[in-house]
């Protein structure tokens, strides 16, 4: 496999330290909201780096970590006058809802960052007697970005760009200038902080991942992945405290996911378009929905999310669906050709896989199994089931297929549009009558038509 590797900025030929064996970290959930759409890709993202590994013939160890403590939950419990620990569990369980709804697979390990205060001093200590980290004016603990040379790596920062012995408390910060950065929070009034050789406090949230990553993947391991907004100051700081601490390279590949837009827009706070699953469940769609608009781009591209683009991909998955069920209801024998175009449609899947994970074009080749004339039904069925080992769209049990639309009434549908385009509304309404019929309901939105089961309405 070959994978664009942001550390060396160059596309690399794949090869874990460990034989057959890959791991892998991934920065987990700040666990003081639900998750928003932009999360969402990002852990699908993940989920398809884990499943291709598998599928690929690796065996994957993979550790996402939960934040359950940083500026932004302290923010938030004191917003609510609740604790960090009642903001956590709730959202650590609509975190895992959430996934689960998504068919992303769990991680092998799940480690929580006040679990691992312990991990993170003894990190600090090392730094602290490595001479990399000094105690600041405010008795924080800070990392030198001077004493590190290679400081800047991953997001290559220019030298000049370094604001030497400037301090930056603040977990995310986005400056032009880098600054040294804290590990170690002394204690202020209203916050968590647990007791430390270097005074009461709370840890920085760059330091929780060193820790944790380090703690269950060894010094060195194979991927560290996120979302490319994590790249600075994020990941960069990772790199600092890890490699400083151990002398040791610290992961060896990088792979950032792209945003997602909203509406082609930025998501912001401002623009109210932080949409989470809930939005989009309240809307009657289907949450494998969101993830196959997600299979149709590539991780290193923009997606841009709409309502109108969520449907056409909903309207595509209940396609497949309808597909896959047909196919699954007709018998056939072996034809002549199957073994040798099935091997041809597996080599173009792991072709496709090993091009920097090119998600969208294995799909198009799922697309093209399922309308191949040439080959019989057992043979794609068994084609559709293994390469949905990677999608994750549960095509085997067709979960979430109640509101699958026969192609009859698609196409009474797609013939009603025609008419209203053409202002022929009495022909259309009569086709709308004739779909209600059938046990349709037809809504007109902005972005099209939407089209449910009258039952389930
Ligand atoms: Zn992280």
């Amino acid at each position: 496999m070959f994978f664009y590797n942001v550390l060396s900025g160059k596309t690399e030929k794949f090869k874990p330290t460990k034989g057959k064996l890959v791991r892998f970290y991934t920065c987990g959930p700040t666990v003081y909201d639900y998750a928003h759409v932009g999360n969402l890709r990002t852990f699908i993202f993940e989920d398809l780096l884990r499943r291709s590994l598998r599928h690929e013939g690796y065996k994957v160890f993979q550790v996402m970590n939960l934040t359950d403590v940083d500026d932004k939950i302290i923010k938030r419990a004191k917003a609510e006058g609740k604790t960090i620990k009642s903001i956590g569990s709730k959202y650590t369980s609509s975190f895992f809802a959430d996934i689960k709804k998504l068919n992303i697979e769990k991680a092998e390990v799940y480690p929580k960052a006040t679990a691992h205060i312990k991990e993170m001093l003894s990190l600090i200590a090392v730094l602290v007697k490595k001479n990399f980290a000094y105690k600041g004016k405010d008795n924080s603990i800070y990392f030198d970005i001077s004493k590190f040379k290679n400081y800047g790596k991953l997001s290559r920062l220019s030298k000049r760009q370094i604001k030497v012995g400037a301090t930056v408390l603040a977990d995310e910060y986005n400056k032009v200038e880098a600054q040294d950065f804290v590990l170690w929070k002394a204690k202020k009034e209203g916050e968590p902080s647990w007791p430390s050789k270097f005074g009461a406090g709370r840890p920085g949230w760059h330091i929780e991942c060193s820790a944790m990553s380090m703690k269950y993947l060894g010094k060195t391991f194979d991927i560290h992945t996120g979302a490319v907004d994590l790249i600075f100051p994020h990941h960069e700081n990772e790199i600092a405290q890890s490699e400083a601490a151990t002398g040791k390279k610290f992961s060896l590949v990088w792979l950032e996911g792209e945003h997602i837009l909203i509406n082609g827009e930025k998501m912001s706070k401002s623009l109210k378009n932080f949409f989470t699953l809930r939005d989009l469940e309240a809307k009657n769609l289907d949450p494998l929905s969101f993830r196959y608009l997600v299979l149709g781009t590539h991780y290193r591209k923009k997606l841009n999310f709409s309502w109108k683009s969520l449907i056409s991909a909903e309207n595509a998955l209940n396609n497949l669906r309808v597909e896959v069920r047909e196919i699954k209801a007709r018998k056939d024998t072996a034809k002549a050709d199957d073994k040798k175009l099935v091997s041809n449609y597996n080599n173009r899947f792991n072709l496709a896989l090993g091009d920097d994970l090119n998600v969208p074009k294995a799909l198009g080749i799922l697309w093209e199994v399922v309308k191949d004339k040439k080959i019989s039904n057992d043979g794609k069925l068994g084609l559709i089931y293994d390469f949905d080992g990677v999608f994750g769209l549960s095509l085997k049990s067709l979960r979430g297929n109640k509101s699958v639309v026969p192609p009859h009434v698609r196409k009474l549908v797609v013939a009603r549009e025609r008419l209203r385009t053409n202002k022929q509304f009495i022909q259309a309404d009569a086709l709308r009558k004739e779909i209600e019929k059938l046990g349709y309901k037809v809504e007109d939105k902005a972005s099209g038509p939407l089209i449910t089961p009258i039952n389930n309405a």
